[in-house]
């Protein structure tokens, strides 16, 4: 089943091979071919030499729901396919799941599109890579994304995508996590029945709301979130016992840290919000920036709500780098949101994260 998932399989050349052959044997074309292997001369297929063959159909899914182990075919399929593409383990979830970054881009910018820091907002993760592989395949074809030759996009920035901040709570929420565990988080859950389970889930498998964990109000964080009851392992809302003691917070901030970038998206959902200050401030062209943003996805810049304005990624962004971060809370409806929302998702936020790439000249 495995190349359904990654969407490539290695080939090896027989005598007489030639790559019209194997491309029409494996349904695929001279260009995928091509850009899969960019060192091999279509006029030297030597027999025993080994290729690696895009199938004919895309890496992302946005038709099935999204597990852990998905988001590592696709890190992996997208990075054989188009092998300019870096791809990276930047930490381990607390079930030693693998967190995974994938960079895509040769420019002076750097930028950090990450999704599902909260488990039941899983369907930001495929919204993130179906942008990272549209990319791939646009400049790979020499096409254009949003009008943007994609080639101008790679000249000027560096994306990195890390599609899935929390494996393990998304694994939950979409019924692929075993027993122990899942029952381990059935415990946790029980204190809360008013939380659906596991649909309203948001946390780690600790208990830990990984988007309340960033050294940037905490305290603040804590204590607003202690008066709501949150004060002990939750499906949501609790802050952890300290600030980044989440592996996978951690592993995201050190990510960060290590790259210094110009700018970060954090994708949520859902409220068709965009959040782009910290304790009612923001670093010098952030308005402009969100507001073109704002524009290019009919979602409202507008201001995080007090009690959620605390410890999250894009807040500790702005509070120690001082440049431009958002937290988008893409789409309307209730959390997770469905499958048929994501084409909907989809056409609001190519243009948002296009324009983000790129930021404000
Ligand atoms: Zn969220």
């Amino acid at each position: 089943m495995t190349p359904w998932f990654t969407g490539f399989v290695r080939h090896t050349v027989a005598p007489g091979d030639t790559l019209w052959r194997i491309a029409w044997h494996y349904g695929t074309t001279l260009s995928a071919l091509d850009a899969a292997n960019p060192d091999t001369d279509p006029f030297d297929l030597r027999p025993g030499q080994r290729l690696t063959v895009p199938l004919g159909f895309p890496v992302t899914p946005a038709d099935i729901p999204w597990c852990s182990a998905l988001a590592e075919y696709c890190v992996r399929g997208l990075a054989a396919r188009y092998p300019w593409l870096i791809e990276e383990r930047i930490g381990e979830s607390a079930l030693g799941r693998p967190v995974y970054a994938l960079t895509a881009g040769d420019g002076p910018r750097r930028c950090v599109f990450t999704a599902a820091h909260h488990a039941n907002e899983w369907i930001t993760a495929p919204l993130v890579m179906k942008y990272a592989e549209t990319l791939a395949a646009a400049l790979a074809a020499g096409e254009q994304v949003y009008g943007v030759p994609a080639e101008e996009i790679n000249f000027r920035t560096r994306i990195s995508f890390v599609p899935m901040v929390n494996p393990d709570g998304v694994d939950l929420v979409t019924g692929a996590l075993g027993e122990p565990y899942r029952s381990r988080a059935g415990d946790i859950a029980r204190g809360w029945p008013s939380i659906p389970f596991p649909e309203g889930w948001k946390a780690n498998l600790q208990g830990v709301d990984l988007n309340l964990q960033y050294p940037a109000g905490w305290e603040a964080a804590r204590a607003i979130k202690t008066a709501q009851g949150f004060d002990r392992p939750a499906p949501r809302d609790y802050v952890g016992p300290a600030p980044l003691s989440a592996p996978e917070s951690s592993a995201l901030a050190k990510f960060t840290e290590a790259l210094d970038p110009d700018l970060v998206l954090a994708y949520h959902t859902q409220g068709e919000a965009i959040y782009w200050q910290f304790m009612g401030s923001a670093p010098p062209g952030s308005r402009e920036l969100g507001l073109r943003l704002a524009a290019a996805s009919g979602y409202a810049l507008t201001e995080a709500p007090y009690d959620s304005g605390f410890a999250g990624y894009k807040d500790w962004f702005l509070q120690d780098f001082g440049r431009p971060g958002f937290t988008v809370e893409a789409g309307s409806g209730e959390n997770p949101l469905p499958l048929s929302d994501f084409d909907s998702l989809w056409e609001a936020n190519l243009g948002l994260m296009t324009l983000a790439a790129l930021g404000v000249e």
